[in-house]
């Protein structure tokens, strides 16, 4: 093992903060390397999270979006997706059946489709609090912010908006329109408005350095995220990004765990991109570092619609098969599910 590595692992170990510099030299890691920093990442989690796995169940409610970023399937500009809304009963039925069989987080998600007003999205997740005993987090991308207030105060808990990458030059260039300082100014007031922060990145974009992913997760920390989503990009044919090469399962592994080794207490699912490029590789996520694991519970009717990339996990599974396979990945790793809802270390409901 080289020198820098074993300093950077030790100083981890210390729980010292670490510099960019050093998370770069772990995510470097060779393979034997990997081995040090996966178990530690897994020891830090244990120590700071404990053993269990927190089931969120994710409707994906709307397909249509109004951006167009160049790695995803719902880009406007694919017009070879047919489109769909799921009706509000549609939303809660299916909500109830996630929470029936045990989700205690519902995590709606959508591309971003402006028919679902903030006072339709606020009706929604005031009923689901009514009617079930669950968490709700949205992931419906960017809003203004009296929207995401609305919602807010509907009784929505956690909000989820990747920042994808840290490179603002990049982030420009793949999200055309927007800006990663608009991104990041969005996380803030959302933290303002006291929902649980979720970021993200995704790893294996083109142009994108192992410094990036570094600067990724410095940027998690320090906007103080409490959930942070890690996986591989995974290239769609029917975007422009189509013949680029995706994210591998090693280098999102290691970013996964020098993340949980920068943000100790911060909530990582084991990605269903993850799943997707690897059958075991939501149980090696959970192997260095993860936590969190999202099973499907979109009807069967609507999610092969929902393909932001191919060959998604469990795409022909009903909501019972996905629940029951999260819960097999679960026990496979000699984890526990989460009884609670989830909720981030640092929440307070005073
Ligand atoms: N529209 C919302 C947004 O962009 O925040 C939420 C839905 S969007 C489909 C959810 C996530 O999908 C994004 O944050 C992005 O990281 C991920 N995603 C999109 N295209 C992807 C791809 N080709 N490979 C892996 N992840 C992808
Ligand atoms: Fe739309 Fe989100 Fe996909 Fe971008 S990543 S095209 S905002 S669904």
């Amino acid at each position: 093992m080289r020198a820098e590595f074993i300093e950077a692992l030790g100083k981890a170990a210390d729980l010292q903060e670490l510099s960019k510099e050093e998370l770069v030299v772990l995510i470097d890691a060779d393979k034997e390397e990997s081995a040090a920093l996966f178990s530690l990442a897994d020891q830090v989690r244990q120590q700071f999270m404990g053993d269990e796995v927190h089931i969120r169940g994710i409707i994906e409610f709307s397909n249509h979006c109004t951006k167009n970023c160049l790695y995803c399937g719902l880009r406007r500009d694919n017009r070879q997706l047919s489109r769909y809304r799921m009706t509000i009963s549609e939303i809660l039925e299916s909500a109830h059946k996630a929470a029936g069989l045990g989700c205690r987080t519902i995590v709606l998600q959508s591309g971003e489709d402006s028919y679902y007003t903030a006072d339709i999205l606020a009706d929604t997740v005031y009923l689901l609090k009514k009617e079930m005993d669950v968490a709700v987090t949205l992931s419906i991308g960017d809003r203004l912010r009296e929207e995401y207030q609305k919602m807010r105060e509907a009784g929505a808990d956690r909000y989820l908006l990747k920042h994808e990458t840290c490179d603002a030059e990049l982030f420009a260039g793949l999200r055309p329109g927007t800006s990663l300082a608009d991104r990041v100014n969005r996380l803030k007031w959302l933290g303002e408005l006291g929902f649980q922060v979720g970021s993200g990145n995704m790893v294996g974009l083109p142009g994108q350095t192992v410094e990036t992913l570094a600067g990724d997760i410095l940027l998690m920390r320090e906007t103080g995220v409490e959930m942070a989503g890690i996986g591989p990009f995974v290239p769609n044919s029917q975007t422009p990004l189509g013949e680029c090469p995706g994210g591998t399962l090693a280098l999102t592994l290691k970013t996964l765990a020098a993340a949980r080794l920068a943000l100790p207490r911060a909530h990582m699912p084991a990605t269903t991109a993850t799943g997707t490029i690897d059958r075991r590789g939501r149980d090696k996520a959970l192997r260095c570092g993860a936590n969190v694991i999202m099973p499907n519970m979109t009807p069967p009717a609507y999610r092969a619609s929902y393909q932001i990339y191919p060959g998604k996990t469990g795409l022909s599974d009903t909501p019972e098969e996905s629940y029951a396979r999260a819960m097999k990945i679960v026990e496979n790793a000699g984890r526990r599910v989460g009884t609670g809802y989830g909720h981030s270390p640092d929440y307070c409901t005073i």
